[in-house]
């Protein structure tokens, strides 16, 4: 058996996802993921696949995140012309987040247009267009978990839980022109043991060569226990001064999960009902997504949301919604954008940060410079919405909240292979993780570890 993996993305990195594997009669994509972040993520992704779209003959995905899916758009309006393999949960998802990304795609390339007609210069075209979203998501072919599929001639897979978010996905890909088939698994993104809301995630059973994520792979999170203590006491002490508790949150994943907690307290009379909001469109279609796709939660996750539903969760769903929402009092808002970077949890902030009594909860990760990081670290003037205010309001973070499996957790996952693999990648982790990963990996389990940087090249074969 021949078969070349290519690393396009995700590999020194935690963005743009996107593996080529080629076997005798056929061309693979694994995940087709953005650039985010950083500074030269815009030019990569506008320069283009480094293939050609037409070439590729089967594309399967492991889960909905942009920085995994967020190009499937720009392939398919290259005249990629298969099918997108997915779970049924990451094909609900991208349903709400590949239009939304190509939104955000015309919306970005009108407003650079705008700045460069100003200097003479000629408009620029979008990434993408939301018509091209709609085309990728026509092309999705929607797998059970556990079930084999056809990918290309040679080629078959299946999907094992990850945890994550909903419909997130391991693949375990099964190569079959050699004298014996030749396990390659992807493990995608992996959720921690014990989420409240997702399934555990599963490790393979045995594998010939693995790619495992690595973004945690340097540190533990805090315990949840511990972090639903200190959202407690959050609430209390809101609740004391008589003021609102407004938590920047992600869409997807996060907001679900905040509901969960601050339901969760109420229910076991350590934190007081009162209404919570939730402000923004795209976490309520996915909030929804959450409870319609039971088969896609852990079982039970899904009643935690019906129990919060029933009583007092408010959808704020139009923009009349969302500014009524000014006159609430002792009351829980969570809005977008995470980071604090747009959305309407600008027109919270403004409202609210500077009063004494409001408490704002950061639940995710900050990335430098956005304003959500430089609340965090105690800046006391900021601008929002082209206003100078003073942040007064009390401001926390929580930290055990992730939808990654920490260091021990991936270990942990590696561990439960049955038949470990000859060899293995790092992907989706910076460089610091991921080596210290490779080398708890290496001493534990003498696995032996590769760290492939992007444009890297490797043959499989049975010998590896
Ligand atoms: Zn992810």
């Amino acid at each position: 058996m021949k078969a070349r993996l290519t690393f396009h993305g995700a590999a020194g990195e935690v963005t743009g996802s996107c593996y080529l594997l080629e076997v005798e009669r056929g061309t693979v994509l694994v995940d087709c993921g953005m650039f985010q972040g950083n500074k030269d993520a815009r030019v990569r992704n506008f320069a283009g696949f480094p293939f050609k779209a037409r070439d590729v003959h089967a594309v399967v995905l492991t889960h909905a995140h942009i920085d995994h899916t967020g190009m499937l758009p720009r392939l398919v309006g290259d005249g990629y012309p298969g099918a997108i393999h997915a779970t049924e949960g990451t094909l609900g998802l991208c349903k709400i987040m590949l239009p939304d990304s190509a939104h955000i795609q015309e919306y970005d390339a009108e407003r650079r247009s705008k700045y460069r007609k100003r200097r003479g210069d000629s408009p620029v075209e979008p990434l993408y267009k939301e018509k091209d979203a709609e085309r990728a998501l026509s092309a999705f072919r929607p797998h059970p978990f556990d079930e084999w599929f056809h990918v290309v001639d040679g080629v078959r897979a299946r999907y094992l839980r990850a945890g994550h978010i909903l419909g997130a996905a391991s693949i375990e890909m099964e190569l079959t022109d050699g004298d014996k088939p030749f396990r390659l698994v992807f493990s995608g993104d992996v959720g921690p043991m014990n989420d409240p809301l997702l399934p555990d995630p599963e490790s393979p059973a045995e594998a010939d060569f693995l790619l495992l994520e690595s973004t945690y792979g340097n540190r533990d999170h805090r315990p949840l226990s511990e972090t639903l203590d200190e959202l407690a006491e959050v609430l209390e002490s809101a609740d004391r001064a008589g003021g609102n508790v407004i938590v920047p949150v992600f869409a997807v994943g996060r907001a679900q999960m905040l509901i969960w907690a601050i339901g969760k307290l109420e229910r076991e009379g350590r934190a007081k009902p009162r209404p919570v909001y939730l402000d923004s469109p795209m976490a309520i279609d996915v909030t929804k997504e959450y409870r319609d796709l039971r088969s896609c939660c852990r079982r039970g996750g899904e009643e935690e949301f019906e129990r919060i539903n029933a009583r007092d969760l408010r959808f704020s769903k139009s923009v009349q919604d969302s500014i009524a929402i000014n006159d609430a009092r002792n009351s829980i808002i969570l809005s977008a954008s995470g980071m604090c970077e747009a959305g309407r949890i600008l027109h919270h902030l403004a409202h609210h940060i500077g009063r004494e009594e409001t408490h704002l909860v950061f639940a995710g990760y900050q990335a430098a410079h956005t304003l959500g990081r430089r609340l965090i670290e105690g800046e006391k003037q900021v601008r929002i919405m082209g206003r100078e205010v003073e942040a007064r309001a009390s401001i926390h973070t929580l930290g055990g909240f992730s939808a990654h499996a920490g260091r021990t957790g991936l270990i942990d996952w590696y561990g439960a292979i049955g038949r470990k693999p000859p060899r293995m990648a790092l992907v989706h982790g910076e460089d610091a993780p991921r080596a210290a990963l490779a080398s708890a990996l290496e001493a534990q389990h003498g696995a032996k570890v590769l760290q492939p940087q992007r444009g890297d090249v490797l043959e499989l074969g049975n010998e590896s």
